[in-house]
């Protein structure tokens, strides 16, 4: 038995301001296009779809974002989140590493998901916006900007995919419960929904077509914006109070990592702990090792083509430069639904070109199985998409006892499991399977990928 390690910082020490690692990278990233002209776009043409406060966000290169007072007031709810020390994992790994996680499960929703949904929430909110559509693949998001819908007084319109839709009914249960609609996709409602559902009637969704159904009816109304849960770059920002709360706290601790490990999905979290470190090494700071774990069924960093792709199915959204599946490919249905997103955020994309991180896929037994044994350790029942983390830190770890060295290990335990149980019944009971995509499949959604792209490049 070894004492809980935990490292809580007082609610004054909720950042004041987001980092936005853009201000200290040697080169800036490619610009976003227009998919009809090819030529960067610009803020107008995003009006239609955010207020005007995030999409300044979107495009600024300033370090330092103030976090409206309103915002860090709802934050005080969870944050600053804790900081443990992995303890009794270190013992029952038998390794010289030290390990330690920030855990974003201590949320509402259980994920570090609010951290965004708040602050998209507050600034449509005071745009005078009423309505927000947006997708959500595991129900994570969905359920993150109910609660921040319900209580900046907006209507949430979310379009679920459909396997999850059906996996997951409690994620349903949680976003009506914060008042909020929650439609499965493909859906009958939109143009984008109803042209896959003619050709595809048996359609289990991707994030990709649900991005293209909430950005459909979002452009509809002049009331109604949309807001996406990762990938793009203010979302990114706003999860950098994660990383920022991690550097006071390994001060607490008096040690500082050597390696930093997150999942990526759409690569938000991932960002969140890691820029602000990034930030420090490129200002001068001590160096940092830097693992985005991703998984074997949807490896966009580790396989996927760096170039400009949709952020969408139905081709509604700009073209982005990210590493990308190609916006076709629809990943097979493995549990951890927030990792099934054909792309990459364009920043990590960016700082992964840069050689300032480096990438790895696992598949999702072995995921399951770090998972379980963290659980084990440290009393914390990890999100499937977690698992991948906590993966990738244990190997981490594993390495360091081979060769004998006590290196100092971060991850970023970004949500809790509770919502996700069936999959550990079905990890249990023997019926999790390593989910491979088909490579035929993956050629023809990355030879689709738009020809636009050569033009500009
Ligand atoms: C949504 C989600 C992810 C994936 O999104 P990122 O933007 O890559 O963080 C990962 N983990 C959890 C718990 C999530 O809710």
């Amino acid at each position: 038995m070894t004492d809980t390690v935990k490292y809580v910082l007082p609610e004054d020490r909720i950042p004041k301001t987001w980092y936005n690692i853009l201000a200290d990278l040697p080169e800036p990233p490619p610009p976003v296009l227009h998919p009809g002209t090819g030529q960067p776009i610009g803020p107008d043409d995003l009006a239609p779809l955010f207020p005007m406060a995030l999409i300044g966000q979107e495009v600024s290169m300033d370090r330092e974002i103030e976090i409206p007072e309103p915002v860090r007031e709802i934050y005080r709810q969870w944050r600053p989140s804790p900081l443990y020390r992995a303890r009794r994992l270190e013992q029952a790994l038998d390794t010289p590493a030290k390990i330690y996680y920030k855990y974003e499960g201590v949320s509402p929703t259980g994920s570090h998901k609010p951290n965004t949904a708040v602050a998209q929430a507050f600034y449509n909110m005071d745009a005078g916006v009423k309505r927000i559509t947006t997708e959500t693949g595991a129900g994570q998001w969905g359920s993150s900007l109910a609660f921040a819908g319900s209580i900046f007084g907006l209507e949430i319109d979310v379009y679920m995919v459909k396997v999850s839709f059906q996996q997951k009914p409690y994620r349903k249960a949680l976003m009506e419960a914060f008042g909020a609609r929650c439609v499965a996709s493909p859906s009958e409602e939109t143009e984008s929904g109803r042209a896959i559902l003619k050709e595809t009637p048996d359609s289990t969704g991707s994030l990709g077509i649900a991005i293209s159904e909430a950005v459909e009816m979002a452009a509809q109304r002049d009331d109604t914006k949309y807001a996406l849960g990762s990938v793009l770059n203010h979302v990114l920002t706003h999860q950098t109070v994660v990383g920022q709360e991690a550097i006071e706290q390994m001060n607490m601790a008096g040690n500082y990592p050597d390696i930093l490990v997150g999942c990526t999905g759409g690569g938000s979290n991932f960002a969140g702990l890691v820029n602000p470190f990034l930030g420090e090494q490129l200002r001068g700071g001590p160096k940092v090792r830097v693992v985005a774990v991703e998984p074997a069924a949807c490896p966009s960093l580790t396989r996927g083509k760096y170039a400009y792709d949709f952020g969408d199915t139905g081709h509604l959204t700009p073209l982005v430069k990210m590493h990308t599946l190609g916006s076709t490919f629809v990943p097979p249905g493995f549990h951890a639904g927030g990792l099934r997103y054909h792309g990459m955020a364009p920043m990590v994309s960016h700082i992964h070109e840069l050689g300032l991180i480096e990438a790895r896929a696992y598949e999702q037994t072995e995921c399951f199985a770090a998972g379980v044994q963290f659980a084990r350790a440290e009393g914390i029942v990890p999100a499937p998409e977690a698992t991948h983390a906590v993966k990738g830190a244990i190997d981490e770890a594993l390495k360091c006892k081979e060769a004998g060295t006590g290196r100092t290990i971060l991850f970023n335990l970004c949500g809790h499991g509770h919502f996700d149980m069936q999959a550990y019944t079905d990890y249990f009971a023997g019926k999790l399977t390593d989910q491979h995509y088909d490579e035929s499949e993956l050629a023809m959604a990355l030879a689709g990928l738009p020809s636009v792209a050569a033009a500009a490049e």
